[in-house]
């Protein structure tokens, strides 16, 4: 028995999620950030990936990562508190605090290292985080380490959330958090609703900017789009989609971010960014600060392609930025559907339960400010083209 117990239960699990057909695997691709990926030799339009403004591969950002690599090498060497502090990490914090209009902001490891620390740092015990159902994972597994209390109200439904703050209207230490736009279907959370109710309850807010930095609000967020602001406000950007490179910012008040430059443990004991990340990460925000107008012309591009897709009536769902889904409904059409594309040289992802809603699988368009007006007439015709092939399927 012993000996044989873990070699079996990999087996055994493996076989399993093949059989619901929930086997995850990397797939077979190269250069997934760029505008065209290559997969089996051919090539094919990228319609899958977050890095939304195209920034990830311009002369520019290269040449920023290689510069700060030049200057302080290849790694941080160390833990920010300990050794690993280099002024571009400083330059950084202050041009993302910049970003977010807030006294200061605190560089870290990644998005998920991000809300893990700071629903860590900030919940506990006596704390009660009020969180969307449909938060990030990195959401729920921070809230879930901080051994807080916690509140899940109905997707974007601030009645739901007023309900369940007034149930805990005697309680000090309240933290409301959500995802700014929702990355299945791309829809907004309904911020100045909530932030009036956070007002209303001194609730902290933590708002996750992941995909509406360097898009909404002048690349600001959409936040500062809809004018949310205040010291009883947190903000969460990452710098690995929209800004082209690694990492994330948490984004406040003086005290808030020092705060968490005290207790957060995944910026405590972890290695601060390594120079390349940072290099690039500077000139993201740098380029976004530049041309405030990038993430509208995307969101523009997206209402065009939106509107495009309800002339043949597909559906779309609640979409309201660069994240497009055609929502097919049964698991085998947007399998078809995917390959459809990929036939037509498009690479979407078929997003299916229990990513998403049973009955709702879909096809996940994710749009980026580079594509060209070919690259968008090819996207055209090949859903006009699926809409026909579809009329055949059953
Ligand atoms: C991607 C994402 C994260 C995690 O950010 P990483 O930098 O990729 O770790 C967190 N929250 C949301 C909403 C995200 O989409």
């Amino acid at each position: 028995m012993g000996a044989s117990f873990w070699p079996e239960f990999f087996r055994r699990e493996l076989a399993g999620l093949e059989q619901r057909g929930l086997l995850r695997r990397v797939p077979d691709l190269d250069r997934g950030a760029d505008r065209f990926v290559t997969a089996g030799g051919g090539r094919l339009l990228n319609l899958a990936s977050n890095n939304y403004l195209g920034l990830a591969g311009t002369p520019e950002m290269k040449e920023a990562a290689v510069c700060a690599v030049r200057e302080y090498g290849t790694s941080s060497g160390a833990s920010r508190l300990v050794s690993g502090q280099y002024s571009l990490l400083d330059l950084l914090e202050s041009e993302a605090a910049a970003l977010k209009e807030t006294q200061d902001a605190l560089a870290v490891g990644s998005g998920y290292a991000a809300n893990v620390l700071l629903l860590q740092a900030l919940g506990g015990r006596h704390a009660v985080i009020f969180s969307d159902r449909l938060n990030h994972a990195s959401i729920v597994d921070g809230i879930r380490l901080s051994g807080s209390d916690m509140e899940r109200y109905r997707h974007a439904d601030a009645a739901h959330l007023a309900e369940l703050l007034e149930r805990h209207r005697g309680r000090e230490r309240k933290i409301v958090v959500t995802d700014t736009v929702f990355s299945m279907d791309g829809d907004l959370a309904p911020l100045k609703e909530i932030a009036a109710l956070c007002r209303e309850h001194g609730a902290l807010l933590v708002l996750d900017e992941a995909h509406a930095t360097g898009v909404f609000g002048q690349g600001r967020g959409l936040g500062y789009e809809l004018g949310v602001a205040g010291e009883n406000v947190l903000f969460m950007g990452t710098l690995g989609k929209a800004l082209g490179a690694h990492g994330a910012f948490i984004a406040g008040s003086r005290e808030a971010v020092d705060y968490l430059r005290n207790t957060g443990r995944g910026f405590i004991f972890s290695t601060a960014l390594p120079p390349a990340a940072v290099g690039a990460a500077l000139a993201g925000v740098r380029a976004v600060i530049r041309d405030p107008s990038l993430g509208s012309r995307l969101l523009d591009m997206a209402a065009g392609l939106r509107a495009f897709l309800a002339g043949l009536d597909f559906d779309t769902g609640a979409s309201a930025c660069q994240i497009v889904p055609v929502i097919l409904g049964p698991n085998e059409t947007a399998l078809r559907a995917r390959d459809f594309l990929a036939g037509r040289g498009i690479l979407a992802p078929a997003v299916r339960p229990p990513t998403v809603p049973a009955h709702t699988a879909r096809l996940r368009l994710s749009l980026r400010a580079d594509l060209t007006d070919a690259d968008l007439e090819l996207t055209r015709a090949a859903l006009a083209d699926l809409r026909e092939a579809m009329s055949a399927w059953t």
